[in-house]
């Protein structure tokens, strides 16, 4: 390995044009330069990785050379560029904070700053970061920050800006460097490889780009790491055995189990992956980005959302064709959920299966659920003073049963199917076909009848008038036999008379709110009432008493507080007699 230059030393930009993805913060550099505005002070935040130094270094050449092109880069050739790329220039000081962070290190820049460049127009302090640094060093530099020499300039550096004092803040031209693309990351790793007589497969540098989360110094060692054993030929698979990645073959697996409904399949796979040492969570973002991906690629439009190689491409597009939209769509909400609740679930393994099953069902949705829309029951009819019993209508013919077999007609066409899509043959519980189309979207509607059946059978209204002495009476025997049950809430519920409102709303009041978000009693309320009252459009409504409310009294101490109102000599016997309450 001699002569082994780290890739992010070796290929670390020396011009503006030269920096990954940090266009616009590059082009108002310029800017600047051009009209003469170069700040006395700069912030540049931002994560790890994504080019703050290098864009400090490059400013700090780029405002001292001599002769600047006619794009504003340093010409390279004078005598402040030559020292600068022979990092022996004396107008460019580096200060790492995190390790140089006491009073004394500040001084001594402090004390820099005060002796004039001998070459070149300006003096770059670059604070690297700062946040690091001591209140008292903090303080100690705020003075030199105020008043500067002409010829310094600041650029101060930071992962957390939330820890710069805005003291310091309000001094600061603020640059905020972004997380830098996957896209523009793997472009750079390609140039690098090929420079380097590398050949690299699409999908390995995508997936090393990826893993390095916006930070091009990190993507850029693990190129070299994965390349110092690898040779000179990269691989996606190398890489994802070195990085240890989930591999797509694995998504492309689920999916097909998914589509097929073969719920053991999809148990396997995710088995495998576990005894692997793979992450629940990581697999089922994985899995999500690749529904994302299928969907991506449906639409010509999109395409080019989709980072990957041609070949990798033509077997999403393959995938892609089997799978509805709607489908896709219902998968990754599935994944969606599955992954926000990952982190609270007990038991994580067991959390991903329940999500695999869900999704092995998305496609037996057309078969289970058929339902034509005529099945749904005749309006309800409102019935007044007599009760109508359930019974009733469960035993009337129900003669949309006669098209349940019927296939479902399609309602409309669909075009993100590709014509290639093929019927996918089912196995499992499919049922007698053993070849179906599946199409989410009739099957979506399908629930959706379903659900609206559900409804309105069990909303069968059943209506019986009561009046307010009614309501008394079987409020006050609920509370009777809830005593024994929850004498809490019975007491409660007990203080205060209820008032039947308009069309069977009953206004109750309870002094604590707590009482009346009881869901437990509060229900088993509800239905005493709509049992006794043969009515089941009651509705509790909770007011909370005004302070005019006249209790009814109900305990025994209740009672006795009463009585000490009215006769205040109660109390004075009480204590003459030595009493104790025992309520
Ligand atoms: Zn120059």
């Amino acid at each position: 390995m001699e002569n082994f230059i780290v890739s992010a030393r070796k290929y670390r930009p020396a011009t503006f044009k030269q920096v990954v993805g940090q266009d616009s913060i590059t082009s108002t550099l310029q800017n600047a330069i051009r009209n003469n505005q170069v700040a006395q002070a700069f912030l540049f935040t931002g994560p790890r990785g994504v080019g703050k130094t290098t864009c400090a270094r490059i400013l700090a050449k780029t405002i001292n050379c001599e002769n600047l092109t006619d794009t504003l880069e340093p010409c390279n050739r004078c005598e402040s560029c030559i020292a600068f790329n022979n990092n022996a220039s004396f107008n460019i000081h580096e200060l790492d904070a995190a390790s140089n962070n006491s009073v004394e290190d500040i001084r001594t820049l402090v004390d820099q700053v005060r002796i004039p460049p001998q070459v070149g127009k300006y003096k770059v302090y670059i604070i690297d970061e700062v946040h690091m640094l001591s209140q008292a060093a903090f303080n100690a530099f705020l003075k030199t920050l105020e008043e500067p020499p002409a010829y310094a300039k600041f650029i101060l550096a930071t992962t957390e800006k939330h820890k710069i004092l805005p003291t310091i803040l309000s001094r600061c031209q603020i640059f905020d460097f972004k997380r830098i693309s996957v896209e523009d990351i793997a472009g750079h790793l390609a140039y690098v490889a090929k420079n380097e007589g590398v050949d690299a497969e699409v999908e390995a540098l995508h997936i090393i780009a990826q893993k390095a989360d916006g930070a091009l110094r990190d993507a850029l060692s693990t190129f070299d790491q994965i390349v110092s054993y690898s040779g000179k030929e990269l691989t996606y698979k190398q890489v994802i055995e070195n990085l240890n990645i989930l591999d797509y073959e694995y998504y492309f697996r689920v999916t097909d189990a998914m589509l097929a409904g073969d719920i053991s399949q999809l148990l396997l796979v995710f088995n495998q992956i576990i005894e692997n040492g793979f992450d629940g969570q990581d697999f089922i973002t994985g899995l999500n980005e690749h529904f994302r991906n299928l969907l991506v690629i449906k639409d010509p439009a999109t395409l080019e959302l989709l980072l990957a190689s041609p070949s990798l491409k033509e077997r999403y597009n393959k995938q892609a064709a089997s799978c509805p939209a709607e489908l896709l769509m219902e998968a990754m909400k599935i994944c969606n959920k599955y992954d926000l609740d990952y982190k609270t679930s007990n038991n994580k393994r067991l959390h991903i299966e329940i999500a695999l099953m869900q999704l092995s069902r998305l496609v037996f949705a057309p078969q289970e659920r058929q339902m034509p829309k005529t099945a749904a029951p005749s309006p309800p009819s409102v019935v007044k003073e007599k009760p109508v019993q359930y019974s009733e209508k469960k035993t009337e013919p129900q003669p949309q049963q006669a098209s349940l077999k019927q296939p479902v007609t399609k309602t409309e066409t669909k075009p993100l199917q590709t014509p290639e899509q093929k019927p996918v043959t089912g196995t499992g519980t499919s049922g007698k076909s053993k070849i179906k189309h599946i199409s989410i979207k009739d099957s979506l509607e399908a629930l959706k009848r379903k659900d609206d059946n559900k409804e309105t059978k069990e909303e069968e209204v059943i209506a019986t008038e009561f009046d307010q002495q009614k309501l008394l009476d079987t409020w006050h025997s609920f509370v009777e036999s809830y005593k024994s049950k929850s004498p809490s809430f019975a007491a409660a519920i007990g203080k205060y008379d209820p008032v039947l409102k308009e069309n069977f709303t009953i206004e109750y009041k309870v002094d604590n709110i707590i009482i009346a978000q009881d869901v437990l009693n509060v229900t088993a309320l509800l239905e005493f009432l709509k049992k006794e009252l043969k009515n089941n459009q009651i509705s509790l409504k909770h007011v909370l008493p005004k302070k005019t409310d006249k209790k009814v009294a109900y305990t025994d101490r209740e009672r006795f507080e009463e009585m000490a109102k009215k006769y205040p000599g109660i109390i004075k016997l009480k204590d003459q007699l030595n009493l104790e309450l025992e309520f």
